[in-house]
């Protein structure tokens, strides 16, 4: 074959970018070690299906915008494909890509019975009124009817969606079914199905699992200092986590900057002002840092709950942390991993920290089903308990191996896929 033909032969598919190439090569950097056939590693290495819809909106102005919507599905060897969805101006296919693959793993590290997705518009969320993000919503949802459902893909809030969002989605997509279909997404209000607890359970995850870890290396949450960057969904039910069990959270920020105090801040105050303000923006009574500031505070835990490639190899050397846990997917890129590796900083990885999630969705979409609900205390034992045996099967794979807790999360995850997968069969 000429070289022209080999190049042409290799197209670059549409997926293929910055943040699907750093999933990937987290893939292939546990690969070796997870000892499954080259069958499976080839299946696994791509999504199974990638949608992209365009979605018109008329804006309150009377005119029509149109935003492009995605969603990808990485696997359905284990069940239905789960995972959020998110409206942010950077979201691409390769993007949803990378997540989904992410969720995959996440689902079968926790042992849940599904596979990955992950979707989402491209747009500025905040310049968008309640009207027509409402618009924006249903008709996105709309457009995924055929991709969407209880058995099929079952959408979660991200970031900038909501309770609200979910509603939107669960009555569209029950107007067209005809009759109310609760189980086909999750994070919803619990006034229609909802799950107590789902809040705030991957916040209260994190913090499960930063127990875990810091006890691991020899010492307790209480007293000691923690930083949280990202101060939403995620960040801030972690940082309130962290200040009941007697941390002293000395840092939070969102996208407006930092709030530092080295005594602890006063976390419940911050949400208060958070509630009123809708930002960090002008919060006064402590020191303001920048974000780039906080990410090189001198801590025992930093708690990353923002978003992807926070830490890099511009400021992996600069880290002042005794353990990083990863409350946001893909915060620390491969060349920070290896930077931070070196410099013997363990990181909870995503997949791990940040599957309290899907795991007290799972649990919502569980009840939905049995049209049968428990207590908070009975979802937050189970969480927990679902928490800690993942932790621990993690933490004994990365001891046995003489791997990362990264790759160690992954081989977990992916000998889960590939027992499914060898089990079933490629098709036909
Ligand atoms: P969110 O929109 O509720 O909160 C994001 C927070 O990060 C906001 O406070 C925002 O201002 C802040 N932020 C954004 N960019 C920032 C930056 N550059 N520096 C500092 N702060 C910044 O979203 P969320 O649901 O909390 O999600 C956060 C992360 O956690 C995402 O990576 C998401 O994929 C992941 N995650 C969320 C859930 C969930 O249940 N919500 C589950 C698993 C993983």
């Amino acid at each position: 074959m000429s070289e022209l033909d080999a190049s042409a032969a290799e197209p670059v598919l549409e997926w293929d970018t910055h943040l699907f190439r750093m999933a990937q090569t987290q893939f292939e950097q546990a690969l070796p070690y997870a000892d499954v056939s080259e069958m499976v590693a080839e299946r696994l290495r791509f999504p199974e299906r990638a949608v992209i819809v365009t979605v018109p909106v008329r804006r309150d102005d009377g005119s029509i915008e149109i935003f492009p919507g995605y969603r990808v599905q990485h696997s359905t060897v284990l069940g239905p494909t789960k995972g959020g969805m998110r409206y942010d101006p950077e979201v691409s296919l390769g993007e949803c890509a990378a997540l989904a693959s992410w969720m995959t793993w996440k689902c079968a590290l926790l042992q849940l019975p599904y596979g990955g997705a992950k979707g989402g518009i491209r747009c500025e969320p905040h310049s968008l009124s309640l009207r027509e993000l409402e618009g924006l919503t249903r008709r996105f949802t709309s457009e995924l009817i055929r991709e969407i459902g209880p058995q099929t893909d079952i959408p979660a809030p991200d970031m900038a969606t909501n309770e609200q969002t979910m509603a939107w989605m669960m009555d569209t997509y029950s107007m067209q079914s005809g009759y109310a279909v609760p189980e086909v997404v999750t994070g919803k209000p619990i006034s229609i199905g909802g799950s107590v607890f789902r809040r705030e359970a991957t916040g209260a995850g994190v913090v499960m699992v930063a127990e875990h870890a810091s006890r691991r290396l020899g010492f307790e949450l209480a007293g000691r200092s923690c930083v949280v960057q990202g101060f939403g969904n995620v960040g801030g039910v972690a940082a309130s986590e962290l200040h009941e069990r007697g941390a002293r959270v000395v840092a939070v920020s969102d996208v407006s900057g930092g709030a530092y105090d080295e005594r602890g801040l006063d976390v419940p105050a911050l949400h208060a002002y958070v509630a009123e303000h809708g930002s960090l923006a002008g919060y006064d009574r402590c020191e303001r840092i920048t974000n780039e500031q906080l990410l090189e505070l001198e801590c025992d835990v930093l708690v990353l709950a923002a978003r992807e490639d926070q830490l890099t190899s511009a400021n992996a050397d600069r880290v002042h942390a005794s353990l990083i846990v990863e409350g946001a997917n893909g915060p620390t890129t491969i060349e920070a991993d290896e930077i931070l590796g070196e410099r013997g900083i363990p990181i909870v990885p995503d997949v791990l920290a940040n599957a309290g999630g899907v795991t007290v969705s799972y649990f919502e979409w569980v009840q939905d089903l049995g049209r049968l609900f428990w207590d908070r205390d009975e979802i937050r034992y189970k969480l927990a308990d679902k928490m800690s045996g993942a932790f621990d099967r993690v933490y004994s794979i990365s001891g046995e191996k003489g791997i990362t807790l990264r790759q160690a999360a992954l081989v977990a995850a992916i000998r889960e896929v590939a027992a499914a997968l060898e089990a079933r069969g490629i098709y036909p």
